[in-house]
């Protein structure tokens, strides 16, 4: 079977985790979380990172950190993992799902602000969405596939209004948005490991940024908000941290990164290039001065002429190819039928439209041609 996205092991991963075992850092303090941390600010711009236990849990520990209570609102796009908005649940606050736009595969800027316009007031303590009385905290767009949403108006928006921005920037280490450091873009950014991330730590994440109070609460809620060392505690805290275990996996990872990203570019351009010249099959939306980390390779295909994803799955499978169809929008999953939403015209045509294709960092040429010529006769396409 060819694998949709596996880990690429093959570097100093072994001879780092044999040192942990060897030097007995196995838990959360330890050379390797430090360095990883020092690491990933440096290639993310960022004054500070901490590394926790996942992306879910770095997403948990952002909304905290900029203020995210109780029964208040986060905006966030139905176009997503849903571990999005299970940490603004986390946080007792609630989705405010919305669309998004075609271009950019997350938050529908206009659609933002004219809904903003319309449903919210300004008080003296913050931003009111009027029919439910509840305050919006925050906005949470998230990096779809690795891309980055359009920041320069996300932030025009936020700064308006004074609301933080958290981006779920799951699987975008590697991404480029025009000459901008990724840590600059919001309040805080947040990252997964997970083993299906294009860096991983087996399961982990981070969150970075540039304000060195918000990340010292972002690690202060990461360690039981442990004030000291005789057992005193000033909050509620998690038990978040990353360990020396995973960060080690993580160091010999990020020597690798750019080596990752040119193949994962590489895969992707190459699926653009042999499938998506025939009608009903179109790329992932590209932008100028942004390029996508290219976290999952695929193609968009029209349904209507080529049937579900799902069967086109089930048809790769038959021939060894593991492929499949992507994140079920939030607005359809049971725990968040009653979040606060809008109407989901792109979102609900684009998810069941994305079929997600192999493209580990370790699939070989021969390997994606194959996937690209039997996809060609399943879809009955010609070979040119
Ligand atoms: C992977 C992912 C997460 C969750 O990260 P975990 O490390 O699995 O907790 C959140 N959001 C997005 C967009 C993701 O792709």
């Amino acid at each position: 079977m060819i694998p949709l996205c596996e880990p690429n092991l093959s570097g100093n991963e072994s001879t780092y985790l044999q040192n942990c075992i060897e030097s007995n850092f196995v838990s959360s303090v330890g050379p390797y979380v430090t360095r990883f941390e020092e690491k990933l600010a440096t290639l993310t711009g960022a004054t500070r990172s901490v590394a926790v236990a996942s992306g879910t849990s770095a997403l948990h520990l952002a909304l905290m950190a900029v203020g995210v209570k109780q029964d208040e609102l986060v905006i966030a796009p139905s176009y997503t993992f849903i571990a999005t908005a299970n940490a603004i649940a986390y946080c007792g606050a609630l989705p405010w799902l919305f669309d998004v736009d075609l271009k950019s595969l997350t938050l529908d800027v206009e659609l933002l602000r004219e809904t903003l316009q319309l449903e919210t007031e300004e008080k003296a303590d913050g931003l009111y969405h009027i029919s439910t009385g509840k305050r919006v905290a925050a906005i949470l767009p998230v990096y779809t596939f690795g891309m980055p949403a359009e920041m320069k108006e996300l932030r025009g928006i936020a700064n308006e209004l004074s609301l933080p921005i958290v981006v779920d920037g799951a699987a975008s280490l590697g991404a480029v948005y025009h000459d901008y450091n990724l840590a600059e873009l919001a309040d805080l950014t947040v990252f997964s490991f997970n083993g299906n991330k294009t860096v991983t730590t087996g399961s982990g994440g981070a969150i970075v940024g540039c304000d060195n109070t918000l990340l010292e609460q972002v690690h202060h809620l990461s360690t039981q908000a442990r004030v000291g060392e005789n057992y005193d505690y000033d909050q509620i805290g998690y038990n978040y941290r990353m360990s020396n275990i995973q960060a080690a996996l993580g160091c010999a990872q990020l020597e690798r990164l750019s080596e990752f990203i040119t193949i994962k570019r590489k895969i992707q351009d190459r699926y653009n290039r042999l499938l998506c010249g025939y009608d009903g099959l179109d790329p992932f939306p590209q932008k100028n001065g942004v390029t996508s980390a290219c976290w999952y390779s695929g193609v968009l295909v029209d349904t209507h002429r080529f049937g579900s994803i799902s069967g086109i799955c089930e048809k790769l499978r038959d021939k060894d190819i593991n492929a499949r169809l992507f994140w079920k929008p939030v607005h359809l999953q049971i725990p968040y039928k009653d979040a606060l939403m809008a109407e989901f015209p792109n979102t609900g045509s684009f998810w069941e439209r994305v079929l997600m294709l192999p493209c580990s960092t370790n699939l070989t040429d021969e390997d994606q041609s194959y996937v690209v010529d039997s996809l060609k006769k399943i879809l009955d396409l010609q070979i040119v």
